[in-house]
């Protein structure tokens, strides 16, 4: 496949011809980042682990050059800093055993500018080899702007395939802000109370980040553990790891909803069950 960065390359870790490993993908997540999918989108990759009808296909948008650095990274360049990332990226793909890990390179700026048409014409065109069934991405209520950047691009992208290709479901998931504020009804909630030492195993790959002092693999494993607890308060827990995400399918089976709209809706929800509660109780 040809992508419009010259040093984008999709990486297969079993070796199937790019094409054959993108053609089997039955779900597939787009992050900004090296390390996003592995905290964002442990469900699919659970479900898809060690399967063979099932298919995880990783898509990272950004090249790692402004990451942050520190520790044994300290003295790195941005160039170092981007290969780095994209060989912890690839390391992930193995031990997760996915069917591609595609890596579009482009600088945080261009996928932050919507007026780029490139970054969704690289997704259009996944999209059209690979049709996944279910696709993935940051939620729109992040806090980062590079994520909801990437979300925004991935509904573009899917806005415009032909009707009859585009998946039957799209999430997005938590990373920069959780999505515990949402009605329990709004919840979209996957289960990884399973293969927990797997999902460390992942985390724990991205070494460059963790050492930067942010222990997001420590975070993301007590995230999903706070989220299985706190979700009920009344009676035992019944999963010992969750992740939520928020359902995005309606902005891509109506191209016409409006994204902005949509979301606020989940907001205004949130909003009348806070000031209902106080009213009843005051
Ligand atoms: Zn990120």
């Amino acid at each position: 496949m040809q992508f419009h960065q010259n040093s984008a390359e999709i990486f297969v870790p079993d070796g199937l011809s790019e094409e054959q490993a993108l053609r089997r993908t039955t779900h597939m997540a787009l992050a900004a980042h090296q390390d996003d999918l592995e905290i964002m989108a442990a469900g699919p990759i659970l479900e898809c682990f060690q399967q063979k009808d099932k298919w995880f296909t990783g898509v990272v948008l950004t090249d790692g050059r402004g990451s942050p650095r520190d520790d044994l990274y300290k003295n790195y360049s941005d160039e170092d800093m981007r290969i780095v990332r994209i060989k912890e990226q690839k390391k992930a793909a193995i031990v997760g055993e996915y069917a591609a890990q595609v890596l579009l390179d482009y600088p945080s700026k261009v996928v932050k500018d919507g007026s780029n048409p490139h970054p969704v014409e690289d997704i259009l065109a996944l999209l059209k080899v690979a049709q996944p069934q279910v696709v993935f991405t940051h939620n729109l209520a992040d806090k980062h702007d590079t994520h909801v950047s990437t979300a925004l691009r991935t509904i573009a992208a899917i806005r415009r395939l032909p009707e009859n290709l585009r998946p039957k479901k799209l999430y997005g998931f938590e990373v920069w802000r959780d999505l515990d504020w949402m009605m329990d009804s709004d919840k979209v909630s996957f289960d990884l109370s399973k293969h927990e030492s797997l999902q460390a195993a992942l985390l724990g790959i991205f070494d460059s980040q963790i050492c930067g002092g942010k222990r997001y693999d420590l975070a993301t494993m007590g995230r999903r553990r706070a989220n299985a607890t706190y979700f009920e308060s009344h009676g035992v827990d019944v999963t010992l790891g969750m992740s939520y995400a928020m359902d995005l399918t309606p902005l891509v089976m109506n191209p016409g909803k409006d994204v902005v709209a949509y979301v606020q809706d989940f907001i205004s929800r949130f909003s009348q069950d806070v000031t209902g509660r106080l009213q009843k109780f005051s």
